[in-house]
């Protein structure tokens, strides 16, 4: 899967460049860069927990 694909339908997204959104073909998505990324990390809890867990292993571990 690449940044250019839709996360809800996995279609290609266009990229436009004057307003630098990307936009679905498919299902009318319309997006920033910074959002594509925010759903498709939401849509991996499993990488996300491992993220928070070593953040919070870290916290923790600098906290003693
Ligand atoms: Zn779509």
């Amino acid at each position: 899967m690449t940044t250019n694909s839709c996360p809800e339908c996995e279609s290609e997204l266009q990229y436009e460049q004057n307003t630098k959104y990307f936009t679905c073909k498919k299902c009318g998505l319309y997006l920033t860069r910074e959002q594509i990324y925010d759903i498709k990390d939401k849509l991996r809890p499993e990488k996300k927990k491992n993220k928070q867990d070593d953040y919070l292993e870290w916290w923790l571990s600098s906290k003693k």
